[in-house]
């Protein structure tokens, strides 16, 4: 057996899911430009640093391991800064994964995972959403990640590239041992930065949108513990591996929370109060997000462990507490 290429493996689910794959003793190459990710979350000692967006360097990559499948988390993924620039999203998110394509074509890998996103539906017309849903992005990420879910497609066709695209609705919480975290430069997420006000690094948290079609006002998300994502990365890899076509999955956990009731949950889980701020709206937010995850618990015969979110939200404060700077520590 060869290795299992993780791009993005140093980021935060990237991270996870290689701990999952070690744990089930594959060999794993990380490839990471380490703009967002993280040195100390690369727990394989095989670790490139590379740039998707330079094809010379990612060849040397394909020429150096024997690889047998690529599991592509390396991205831009920021809802409001892929609404300021967005040719850094389509440049990072489409010419960087095309890249990777050419390459698994030229050296005849024929397996792949990809980090796809709830993004792609836009505001829904029905929940819970699932896979079939009209898409409509309504941010330049949900669009380039759409995009690249349409070439994977053609590439299907034409090479019998074999793909499973995991549409995530909100990652949540942390490695159950404390071994990995969630570590954004700018943290931008709504439960780090809602324990990173707990721990009085800032003041308030700005609540994003009072005004929205729910029943507190704000916007309702499904969010999924990073462990039962990455869990549902080795059970797709190990589908496709077993002969499956290429397919297409949400993973959430068909349960919304607004933002007000997981302020609520933080606040349990760290005993204190937390100060928030009504603001304004944020561009390109959908005010309900929440999964339809029937295919996945069918097709993969998924079930996800710790879709309680005050489990997500503990597992997050317990590897903050330790780390209150993330893996600057
Ligand atoms: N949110 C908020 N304040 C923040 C960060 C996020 O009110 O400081 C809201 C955001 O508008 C969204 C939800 O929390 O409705 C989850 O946002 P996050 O950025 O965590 O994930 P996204 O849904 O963008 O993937």
């Amino acid at each position: 057996m060869g290795f299992i290429l993780v791009t993005g493996g140093a980021g935060y689910i990237g991270s996870h899911v290689v701990k999952e794959l070690l744990r089930r003793n594959y060999k794993v190459v990380v490839l990471d430009n380490l703009h967002k990710g993280h040195k100390k979350a690369v727990l394989t000692p095989y670790f490139e640093i590379v740039d998707l967006k330079k094809m010379d360097s990612l060849r040397e990559v394909f020429e150096k391991y024997d690889i047998d499948a690529v599991m592509h988390f390396a991205a831009l993924s920021t809802v409001a800064e892929s609404m300021k620039e967005p040719f850094k999203y389509y440049e990072n998110n489409i010419l960087g994964g095309l890249n990777l394509l050419e390459l698994m074509r030229e050296y005849n890998i024929k397996y792949f995972i990809f980090s796809s996103t709830a993004a792609v539906y836009g505001e829904p017309q029905v929940v819970p959403i699932p896979e079939d849903h009209p898409k409509n992005p309504t941010n330049v990420y949900g669009s380039s990640k759409l995009m690249f879910e349409e070439i994977l497609s053609w590439y299907d066709e034409i090479y019998k590239l074999r793909y499973v695209s995991l549409r995530y609705f909100n990652a949540a919480g942390a490695d159950l041992e404390g071994e990995l975290g969630e570590d954004h430069r700018p943290e931008t997420h709504l439960i780090p930065i809602v324990l990173k006000t707990a721990l009085g690094q800032r003041e308030y948290i700005e609540i994003y949108g009072t005004d929205y079609p729910t029943p507190d006002g704000t916007c309702i998300r499904d969010y999924i513990h990073v462990v039962d994502l990455a869990e549902a990365h080795i059970l797709a890899l190990e589908a496709l591996f077993d002969g499956m076509r290429s397919e297409v999955f949400n993973l959430g956990n068909e349960r919304g929370y607004s933002v007000r009731e997981v302020i609520n949950i933080a606040e349990k889980v760290v005993g204190q109060k937390i100060p928030i701020k009504e603001g304004q709206r944020r561009l390109g937010d959908p005010a309900i997000l929440i999964a339809s995850s029937n295919k996945i618990k069918k097709v993969l015969k998924w079930q996800p462990k710790f879709n309680d979110l005050e489990i997500m939200i503990s597992s997050a404060w317990n590897w903050m507490k330790k780390h209150p700077f993330g893996y600057s520590e």
